[in-house]
């Protein structure tokens, strides 16, 4: 079901979503016509053996995708994973992790060792920042943090050899620069720099991260393919150059994610197309009535033309999801506190990617070094949910209302 005869899968990223992982021996039995729909749940620690030759066999042959001990996985895991590796074309396989904060932990130990320099974007998630301070500098690898936007000061860094990595983010957490991937890889590749993306925000459906010689590409799938707020994921999918040390580091830290949170990130990557679709334009028409507001300064949003990077948003992906933020004209942090605590019909919390709608303060200059952060006033990150449009808009409407009047 996953590739034709070429080899070469002809098929288009939704049908892939519809198809991908559905192998016959993980939806039947053995010797028994009929098959179902999705891989169930195979919840398993013990694997039992036929005899102790069989025992023996099993453990000397490779044991990915296969049947062996419930830390390597069952079928439903397998399942899932198999289907990321679809949506990724050019990967090799995907290891799946209990957060994106591990999935991004245990790429940055396959590629690294002690006396490697990192190059890690300034616009990172601040849990891949504290990784790299706390964990990666005691253990002799240093971090240099650049920035998002300027390729050329990259290039500079570069030269160091000692560099063993790009950590990438596009668009960036928080602030939403976008990044040109396709030239930072192709620097890399010419300097056996390896290449790891965080994808979270495009997802494969929107940036294939591979095919823009990302080397790595992480997602934390806890935001859109889970899709409902309710499992904690991550997962690293790798080229054949690097799938094997993936494997393997993964193996090593014995990570890997139950049978029932498997088959609902499975379950939620059926639906990823049309909830993409829906965040996209729901997200795109609340942008778009913020930036004509007076009370507010600027929308950072990548499809939105005055954003950093919007043209290479343009180029290199095929659509925007649901999470922008937007900077206050004036106001203090009691201002913007009075447009977040009265909105009826967004939550207030972390992490995002769910059915729902989200505000969050946020502060970027604190998670910044090689940048600065100026701003004409304090700044709140949304994400539009799959509530109705006119409804949150309302809500917003209101909000800003709220927020002038303490403003002053
Ligand atoms: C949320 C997030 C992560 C971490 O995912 P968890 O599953 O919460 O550990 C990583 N990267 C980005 C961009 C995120 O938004």
């Amino acid at each position: 079901m996953s590739e034709s005869e070429s080899g070469k899968d002809e098929r288009r990223p939704l049908t892939k979503l519809a198809q991908a992982g559905r192998k016959p021996e993980w939806t039947g039995m053995p010797g028994q016509p009929g098959a179902i729909v999705s891989p169930p749940v195979w919840r398993a620690s013990t694997i039992l053996y036929d005899d102790v030759a069989h025992l023996r066999r099993a453990a000397g042959s490779s044991t990915h995708e296969r049947l062996f001990y419930g830390r390597k996985g069952t079928p439903t895991a397998w399942s899932l994973a198999d289907a990321l590796t679809e949506m990724e074309p050019g990967a090799e396989g995907t290891m799946l992790f209990p957060s994106g904060v591990a999935a991004i932990a245990c790429a940055l130990m396959a590629v690294l060792k002690p006396g490697d320099t990192l190059l890690m974007v300034d616009s990172a998630y601040d849990p891949t920042r504290n990784f790299c301070e706390h964990i990666l500098r005691p253990y002799g690898i240093e971090t240099i943090y650049y920035d998002p936007r300027d390729t050329v000061h990259l290039a500079v860094h570069l030269s160091d050899e000692k560099v063993r990595a790009i950590f990438l983010e596009s668009p960036g957490s928080l602030t939403f620069e976008v990044q040109d991937v396709p030239a930072i890889t192709a620097m890399a590749r010419d300097r056996g720099v390896v290449t790891l993306l965080d994808n979270t925000w495009a997802t494969p459906l929107f940036f294939p991260a591979l095919s823009h010689g990302v080397d790595i590409s992480i997602l934390a799938c806890t935001k859109y393919i889970v899709g409902h707020s309710d499992v904690m994921m991550g997962s690293v999918t790798a080229t054949p150059d690097w799938f094997g040390k993936l494997r393997q580091t993964a193996y090593l830290f014995g990570q890997m994610v139950s049978p029932d949170d498997a088959w609902l990130a499975a379950r939620g990557l059926r639906t990823l197309g049309v909830r993409l679709k829906q965040h996209q334009d729901s997200a795109l028409a609340i942008a778009h009535w913020l930036k004509d507001r007076p009370e507010v300064a600027r929308v950072l949003h990548p499809a939105l033309p005055d954003c950093p990077g919007h043209d290479l948003w343009r180029r290199d992906f095929s659509g925007s999801t649901g999470l922008f933020s937007f900077v206050l004209n004036g106001g203090d942090d009691a201002a913007r506190a009075a447009l977040i605590d009265g909105l009826a019909h967004f939550g207030i919390g972390y992490s995002w990617g769910g059915f729902e709608s989200l505000a969050l303060p946020i502060d970027p200059a604190r998670y910044r070094s090689a940048t600065n952060w100026e701003a004409e006033g304090p700044a709140i990150r949304l994400h539009i949910g799959l509530e109705d449009t006119d409804d949150l808009i309302a809500d917003l409407d209101a909000g800003l209302a709220r927020f002038a009047q303490v403003r002053g």
